[in-house]
């Protein structure tokens, strides 16, 4: 395994030394934290300060990181400790990542394994062990279509409300691929730099739909006896809105097992949708509809509420100190790059021709497993136990995630 290290730290080496390799500079890096974990030493250096980029860059070529970091935090003194930085303000960021998010194939690919009691199995590896309750496991994950197409849907829909909703502009709102199986959405504006813990939790919220008001109707049970049911009606702003377009979008297509997956066993929804659409959703006559009551409102729109909010990792975007992947590093599980690329072109970038990092080469390598997969525009594999001759990418790729080694 050693001589398989070696080749991705001398190709990760030749990126970080190549005058053409891009790597933008952040914004004000005189006041960022940076950290970097070191390749073959497995630690990471952090509380690092470059007063100019120029610096930075030349300690990427001689110490080649395996995985680089900038805090999100703007500071006075970025190289002292925690509570001696000075924090001035942070970034507002979101990560959405397959990690978190439930997909039909973490089960086929993702695997887990207690590093305490050698519990193991497929899917979403869990927070705590439920064998011996320890926090550590090894993972082997894979990052396939769909897992990009799923954490890409979720990004679609946050960054339609920060458009729409919180009114940022295209411009605004930095959108990167990041270099594994899911995108970053970095808002450097200086209205959000200010925004407290507590601020960017109520962000998150309104993000994952938490709590929205609209969902509060239930009518209310006073000493057994029910108090006059409230109306049920939406606005055409925010998650009003939101929520008016997703019922439309459902009930246009629902067959009888959608509504059973709802909860409704309501055949009136089913048999008079045009009515519906146009008379309740669009007209907000939401009363004159015969047999729909409020409660079969609030249970579709309590289903619609789900699948429009967008699945973040809510610890990263609270956290005001958190530090996160630089733009036009190297990712040290995949060797593929954290790029930058327009909101607008989220559903057309493709991150594995777009983030590939090493595009000329071939190696042997005997791969030991890996699923069919895409990479420059190339489909590769399966293969099982076998030694070929693969691009430099993909085999890195393979290397990074254990899957392969140099072939001897
Ligand atoms: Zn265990
Ligand atoms: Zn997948």
């Amino acid at each position: 395994m050693e001589a398989s290290r070696e080749f991705v730290y001398q190709k990760f080496t030749d990126y970080y030394r190549d005058p053409s390799t891009v790597i933008p500079a952040t914004t004000l890096p005189e006041q960022r934290e940076f950290a970097y974990l070191m390749f073959k030493e497995r630690f990471m250096v952090r509380h690092r300060r470059f007063t100019e980029f120029k610096t930075f860059r030349s300690m990427l070529a001689e110490t080649v990181p395996s995985d680089v970091y900038h805090s999100c935090a703007y500071y006075e003194n970025p190289n002292f400790d925690m509570d001696k930085k000075g924090w001035i303000g942070a970034d507002l960021v979101f990560d959405i990542d397959a990690d978190h998010i439930p997909t039909t194939c973490n089960k086929i690919h993702d695997e887990f394994r207690c590093v305490k009691c050698s519990f193991e199995g497929r899917g979403i590896t869990p927070e705590i062990c439920p064998c011996c309750e320890a926090t550590k496991f090894e993972t082997k994950i894979w990052a396939c279509d769909l897992c990009i197409q799923s954490a890409r849907e979720e990004t679609a829909k946050l960054l339609d409300m920060l458009g729409n909703d919180f009114g940022f502009s295209q411009d605004e709102m930095h959108v990167y691929f990041s270099g594994h199986r899911g995108y970053h959405v970095h808002i450097e504006n200086e209205i959000v730099r200010s925004l407290d813990a507590m601020a960017r939790k109520e962000i998150v919220d309104y993000v994952t739909g938490l709590g929205i008001s609209v969902l509060d109707k239930e009518p209310e049970k006073k000493r057994g006896k029910r108090v006059a049911t409230k109306k049920f009606s939406l606005h055409n702003f925010g998650w009003n809105r939101r929520l008016k377009i997703g019922m439309q979008e459902f009930l246009v297509k629902a067959t009888k097992e959608d509504l059973r997956t709802v909860g409704l066993k309501n055949k009136a929804l089913l048999e008079n949708r045009d009515t519906i659409v146009n008379r309740a959703i669009k007209e907000g006559r939401w009363e004159s509809i015969n047999g729909v009551s409020v409660q079969t409102w609030l249970k579709l729109a309590e289903y619609v509420k789900d699948r429009q909010s967008s699945k973040i990792d809510t610890v990263v975007t609270t956290d005001i100190h958190r530090l996160i992947r630089m733009n036009g590093t190297l990712h040290g599980k995949t060797g593929l790059k954290k790029i930058e690329f327009p909101a607008k072109n989220l559903q057309d970038f493709d991150p594995f021709t777009g983030a590939v990092a090493f595009k000329k080469g071939k190696v042997k390598v005997l791969v030991f497993d890996a699923p069919e997969f895409r990479l420059s525009g190339e489909t590769l594999g399966p293969y099982k136990n076998q030694t070929v001759e693969l691009p430099v990418a993909a085999a890195v790729m393979l290397i990074c995630k254990r899957r392969a080694e140099v072939a001897k």
